[in-house]
């Protein structure tokens, strides 16, 4: 046991935030609205956000690199933002009705996104992911779904499966009785085991919707060689390759993880950057697939899809915020992901050696300016999927002991990481791997 007592430290920096917690606990089931917002033995509240920092209620700053669930690539509270909720007041929040923001937006996607022939916005990921399946079942009319072991694709009924260890026993009590008949489970980087499911799977086989970078799994990237065995397999049997970019969308580059990789999908899922921190969900991909769901074709009922899109979608508030932020991304593409990439590889080296300095073995996940870690029980290994990261490493520890120690000297963290944006300056970044020295120093001892 370390010397240094992080969770009595952790309590003693924010008594706020303890009072703050037990009165949620009293409104939401486990005073929470977001399972992966909570962290034992309670969260800290947050208070205001600029930039790369955040303070919380106690007045406790910190570095953020969870950045609003990865989705503000341009930090807390841009400038590009400046006059835009000005322009939001005198809009409207929401309309509910077509207008100009919603194309201008939209045709911004298309000339950007490889694989957008044609999209729809919805206001999640959750949702864009569930319709993207429906989709993709609908046009094959075949009814099986692969997904990767440890993907999270959103709460959605169809895909909340095998996302965490043990993966072969469900997610969720309430659920689509049978759903594993249907959503079956692949290896991620495991190009023979996924070719044997596909192979058992080929005569159902309506699509294979995979992250490019996985998420949950501390921001593993695919080999390219897997992503393009997984396009090649889908082509041939005539089945979907759904990219959820949802995490890597105006990410990995503008044109997101299938411009990165320079592998188009027939369908992509994107969210988080593209609204700018505002609700939003995106369905891009082949015209004919998201025909459709074109309500104006006559066709007999249940031939069609539907896709509700929600509500709430294409507010003027989420298409003025998210064209605003892809805008400013398009226009300074050649120097605002070569700078993030920079900075992630920088935060992704000085984090192993700063732990290896001290004698604790670790890794680093990640690509461009998204940033995992994983501390491997024994030697460093390479690690290729969860499974391989529940067996090799110590997944608890990176999410509850280091998470900890971090926040206690000013660093929050997601997966021993994070997502940089273009807020973190240089010396942000040398601020966090000088936290992460001040940490493996207490861990070691
Ligand atoms: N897909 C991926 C890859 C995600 O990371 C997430 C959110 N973390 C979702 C889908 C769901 O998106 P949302 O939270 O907007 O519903």
């Amino acid at each position: 046991m370390s010397r240094v007592d992080y969770l009595s430290q952790y309590r003693e920096r924010t008594p706020r935030s303890i009072e703050l917690y037990q009165r949620s606990a009293n409104v939401m089931p486990g005073g929470i609205s977001h399972r992966y917002r909570h962290i034992a033995p309670h969260p800290f509240f947050m208070k205001a956000g600029s930039g790369s920092r955040i303070w919380d209620v106690d007045g406790n700053e910190y570095i953020d690199l969870w950045m609003g669930h990865f989705a503000l690539i341009l930090g807390h509270k841009p400038a590009v933002f400046k006059d835009a909720f000005e322009e939001i007041a005198q809009a409207g929040v929401h309309w509910g009705l077509p207008h100009e923001y919603q194309i201008q937006f939209g045709e911004l996607l298309q000339e950007i996104v490889p694989c957008a022939e044609k999209l729809i916005f919805g206001v999640s990921g959750t949702e864009a992911t569930m319709y993207a399946v429906r989709l993709a079942r609908a046009f094959t009319r075949k009814s099986t779904v692969l997904k990767v072991a440890g993907g999270w694709h959103g709460g959605n009924s169809e895909l909340v499966w095998a996302v965490n260890s043990p993966f072969d026993k469900p997610e969720s009590a309430g659920l689509t009785p049978g759903i594993d008949a249907y959503t079956k489970i692949i290896r991620y980087n495991d190009p023979e085991s996924t070719l044997r499911t596909i192979h058992s799977a080929k005569h159902d086989l309506a699509c294979v919707i995979i992250e490019p970078v996985l998420g949950g799994g501390g921001f593993i990237p695919a080999d390219p060689s897997y992503l393009e065995l997984l396009r090649e397999e889908t082509r041939k049997l005539g089945a979907l390759l759904i990219f959820d970019e949802v995490i890597t969308g105006c990410r990995l580059s503008l044109g997101g993880a299938q411009e990165a990789y320079g592998i188009k999908p027939d369908l992509a899922t994107m969210g988080k950057v593209l609204g700018g921190g505002a609700n939003l969900g995106v369905i891009a991909g082949r015209g004919d697939v998201l025909a459709l769901c074109d309500p104006t074709l006559k066709r007999e009922k249940g031939s069609g899809v539907v896709v509700g899109g929600g509500t709430f979608s294409c507010s003027p508030m989420s298409m003025i915020l998210g064209y605003r932020t892809v805008q400013y991304l398009k226009t300074h593409s050649g120097d605002v992901y070569s700078t993030i990439d920079r900075r992630g590889q920088r935060l992704r080296e000085g984090t192993i050696a700063a732990l290896k300095r001290h004698g604790i073995p670790a890794g680093a996940f990640g690509l461009g300016s998204l940033c995992g870690l994983y501390l491997p029980r024994n030697a460093a290994v390479a690690v290729r999927n969860p499974e391989e990261m529940e067996k090799l490493a110590d997944v608890a520890r990176v999410e509850q002991e280091f998470k900890i120690r971090m926040i206690n000297h000013g660093v929050f963290t997601a997966h021993g990481g994070g997502a940089v944006s273009t807020a973190h300056s240089e010396e942000d970044i040398e601020r966090i791997i000088a936290a992460v020295e001040a940490v493996a120093i207490e861990m070691a001892t």
